[in-house]
């Protein structure tokens, strides 16, 4: 397939407003396509480039793109700024420049799509002291090769956001589609082995190719998430539930084959030069290959540290000998998705923790199985004692279903009012903050689309502030006078007062009192606050405020 004709695919889609026909041009487009462009157009058509699994980034940031962009079209890269804060989109942006500079030297060589994917991969293998001379220099090759249209989209897959609207379950629908497989299959195989591309190739051999998948190791799975609930609920609709403390640390899941061991984030990077200590622990706690879920917790004097203390720990590069002796990481371990060959995530939750109590020798999170609420409640009250954040509640015959919010797990914890929101934007602080971003603009997400909630100022210590500065520094996409635009990612905790209804920001709704908690890099902005979350919380707070007053 050329790049051109997948470029009229995204138009095309990018003009549609019906999630139906969205899925109806892809299933269209996927039967046409070889076993090798089949992966790289379902990536693509994402706006991604790697695996989910895979952590690995083009590294290109927006200002490499811009100066490649430039140079492609005859001009300095504060003219190429200006264009993109006249259209609001990087693509659109790239596709005008080009256009004007295609004029002059129209390139004749077309572009196929597995080429695009194999430069991008060459590009994004680059590492050293000369790389990013090297980077640049491919990017501006691969841009010059490239027509308007496919400039339009070249550039915004290059940052990873193709804004056309297309999600994850669009895609998995026409997969089925295209080759008449079960949803639930499809959905299944991308359960287990995390790479949407990879199933459409399996999707096309038959069904019994996607049901035969297996998670492999080195490979991380999604992670399995909760919702938030009650005692009382869960015991009334399941009878016996199971309790675990909620620890307050980071999620991890571990992969052991024979003596090498590798951790990976929530987010799937992996994070074993950070962790070597929890590494060692877990390898010794069993002889078994093994992928374990859990969460790593920092330990002083015997009482868990607060949450901000490992996540210190998993970003960091150096010293790492050093900061293992400051605090003591634990990992606690309450699940298991792979043992020695076979997958597992299947079997009913209480299946999988006999075999994980029988394999893992240490780092077992205890757990209390009842019927009784009263015995659950004092199991959050232990929790809540020993000082951790709360308790979480299983549901004993439940599958592992990675990367769902689902009613399986429940989360108990004190009623706090936070909400995990998108870094989008930000103003130039004052005085002796002038050299350091002072205010954030923040959002929430609907249907896929980020949109504003609210501005933070406060809550941040200077040196807050210098780390967060560090992490945004390479993501402005644009700037305005004071106020700079950012390409979402990084993630807020903020805390607030209430919730009010405001046109002020595209929410429609607006915090008071907002403050900054803490960063949130354990999440991306698919784990970003729903808006009609947000709805549900303002409606509930309407509620218990009519409570109060009448
Ligand atoms: P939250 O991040 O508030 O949505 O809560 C869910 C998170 O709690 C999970 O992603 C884990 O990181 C963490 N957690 C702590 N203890 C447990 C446990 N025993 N079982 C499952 N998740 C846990």
């Amino acid at each position: 397939m050329l790049f051109l004709e997948f470029a009229r695919c995204c138009e095309e889609i990018e003009g549609l407003s019906g999630r139906l026909d969205m899925i109806d041009v892809i299933s269209r487009a996927l039967p046409g396509l070889s076993p090798e462009e089949l992966p790289v157009f379902v990536r693509f058509i994402m706006g991604r480039i790697f695996p989910d699994w895979s952590a690995r980034k083009l590294g290109i940031g927006p200002n490499l793109l811009y100066e490649a962009v430039g140079y492609v079209a005859g001009l300095k890269k504060d003219a190429v700024i200006e264009k993109i804060n006249k259209t609001g989109d990087v693509g659109t942006a790239v596709e005008e420049l080009l256009s004007k500079k295609s004029q002059i030297s129209l390139s004749n060589q077309d572009l196929e799509i597995v080429d695009v994917y194999n430069k991008l991969i060459s590009i994004a293998a680059r590492s050293g002291a000369t790389s990013q001379k090297e980077k640049i220099r491919m990017v501006k090759l691969l841009i010059g090769d490239a027509r308007p249209l496919e400039g339009r989209y070249l550039a915004r897959i290059m940052l990873e956001e193709l804004r056309i609207g297309v999600g994850e379950g669009s895609v998995r629908e026409a997969i089925a589609k295209a080759f008449s497989v079960d949803p639930a299959l499809v959905e299944h195989a991308m359960q287990a082995i995390n790479d949407l591309g990879e199933v459409a190739r399996l999707a096309r051999i038959g069904p019994e190719a996607l049901r035969d998948v297996r998670i492999t190791l080195f490979h991380p799975v999604r992670m399995m998430l909760a919702q938030q609930g009650s005692i009382a609920g869960m015991v009334q609709e399941h009878g016996e539930v199971a309790a675990e403390f909620k620890y307050d640390g980071s999620r991890f899941q571990f992969h052991k084959q024979g003596s090498t061991g590798k951790m990976y984030s929530r987010r799937l990077e992996e994070v074993s030069a950070a962790l070597p200590d929890v590494i060692g622990l877990l390898l010794g706690s069993t002889t078994h290959d093994v992928i374990l879920d859990g969460e790593v917790i920092a330990i002083k004097d015997e009482r868990p540290m607060p949450f901000q203390s490992v996540l210190r720990r998993f970003r960091r590069r150096h010293d790492i000998a050093e900061a293992q002796e400051e605090i003591r990481m634990v990992p606690n371990v309450f699940d298991i998705l792979y043992l020695d060959g076979k997958t597992v995530i299947d079997l009913p939750f209480l299946e999988r923790r006999k075999i994980l109590v029988e394999v893992v020798s240490q780092y077992v999170a205890p757990q209390v199985i009842s019927a009784d609420p009263q015995v659950i409640e004092q199991t959050y009250h232990d929790a809540l004692a020993a000082g951790h954040e709360g308790i979480m509640i299983k549901v004993p015959d439940s599958a592992y279903t990675p990367g769902q919010r689902g009613k399986n797990w429940i989360k108990i914890k004190p009623e706090v009012d936070t909400l995990d929101l998108a870094v989008i934007g930000a103003e130039w602080g004052e005085g002796k903050r002038a050299h350091v971003f002072g205010s954030f603009l923040v959002a929430c997400q609907d249907q896929g689309k980020i949109v504003p909630l609210s501005r933070v100022a406060t809550g941040f210590s200077d040196e807050q502030l210098a780390e967060v500065y560090d992490l945004l520094r390479d993501k402005v996409i644009s700037s305005a006078g004071k106020e700079v635009r950012f390409e979402p990612g990084l993630v807020f905790e903020v805390g607030y007062a209430e919730l009010q209804v405001s046109p002020t920001y595209g929410a429609g709704f607006a915090l008071r009192f907002p403050r900054f908690i803490r960063i949130r890099d354990d999440k991306d902005t698919t784990e970003i606050e729903t808006l009609d979350s947000i709805k549900d919380r303002y409606q509930r707070q309407s509620k218990s405020a009519q409570a109060y007053t009448g």
